[in-house]
């Protein structure tokens, strides 16, 4: 299987240096993954990296709105998904049809939308955050009503961190919920000496039994930063090999078995190969909401990380 990996690793470098191609990978992603790509991050990490290429392609291994975002900022290259059905359910828990609808009864109230959301949500939406810049994403808006889409969870937890009053969009993350407020007590018992780290896109229970909430970028400078040689991770399964990588003297726990997301998953090196000789499946937002969803994504991007 190894020589299996590092034969299409091989094949993969080769063409997408002829295509003058980026690969570009969330922390999320298989291991063997991650390990060819120029790039791993999280989503503001990736937006930040696509916005700067110069390269021709983008080769997405993430999730489908990540590979939107990647066109939104970049219209004259090519971005790849490798697996066009890699999407992500909580960006499908919103329409823009139904975010209209909201703002109809919401007239004076400005939309936040996670970045986890469609080009379409985008476009309808006045700014943009990620995890790791959120708070100050609301903070940095005059109204003390939001309209927060599509995760209620990281909404709520926003609101706990800010004095705004938060209107929240009943969407979630299925993966992130579930990991139960019980991984943890268990964990903690287990590996006394270790710092518990999770995720904002979590349920609030699981919030309050944690050391550190942060986006998976900062997860990766916490492990770096810190004295702690244990630490219990609450995200999804595929950040642990980064952090094993660039902390090979820290052990670390992830919190269940159960935290999958199988979206991510669907990225392979087969079809990151295929996908670089066929030059396809490619994501392309219309020029109509690709502009909406700009303005939203560039004062995003304005603001920075948090
Ligand atoms: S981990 Fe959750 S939020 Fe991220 S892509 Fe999977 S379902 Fe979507």
């Amino acid at each position: 299987m190894e020589n299996r990996d590092a034969e299409l690793a091989e094949k993969i470098l080769s063409l997408k240096k002829r295509r003058n191609a980026v690969i570009l990978a969330h922390n999320y992603q298989l291991g063997e993954v991650q390990d060819i790509a120029d790039f791993v991050g999280d989503s503001l990490g990736l937006s930040q990296n696509a916005a700067k290429t110069s390269a021709e392609v983008i080769i997405f291994c993430g999730v489908h709105f990540m590979a939107e975002t990647a066109s939104i900022i970049c219209p004259d290259k090519t971005v790849l998904l490798p697996d066009i059905n890699a999407g992500c359910p909580m960006a499908n828990m919103i329409t823009a049809e139904k975010l209209r609808d909201k703002k109809m009864e919401l007239p004076y109230v400005p939309v936040v939308c996670y970045i986890n959301s469609s080009a379409e949500v985008k476009a309808e939406s006045d700014i943009c955050c990620t995890s790791a810049n959120a708070v100050k994403v609301v903070e940095s808006l005059e109204t003390r009503e939001i309209l927060f889409v599509p995760d209620l969870y990281l909404g709520h937890y926003i609101s706990t961190q800010t004095n705004k009053e938060m209107i929240l969009w009943p969407g979630f993350c299925p993966t992130h919920l579930r990991i139960r407020p019980e991984h943890l007590t268990r964990l903690r018992q287990e590996y006394p000496q270790a710092k518990v780290i999770v995720h904002p896109e979590c349920r609030p229970e699981v919030i309050a039994l944690a050391d550190e909430v942060l986006s998976t970028g900062g997860m990766c400078r916490f492990a770096q930063q810190t004295e702690t040689k244990e630490i219990v991770v609450g995200t999804e399964i595929g950040i642990i090999h980064r952090l094993k990588r660039e902390n090979p003297g820290k052990k670390f726990i992830h919190v269940s078995e159960q935290a999958v997301c199988p979206n991510m998953k669907l990225i392979t090196l087969e079809k990151i190969l295929w996908s670089l000789e066929e030059m396809a499946p490619e994501v392309k937002v219309p020029e109509e909401i690709r502009l909406k969803a700009k303005a939203a994504v560039d004062r995003m991007l304005e603001i920075g990380r948090g």
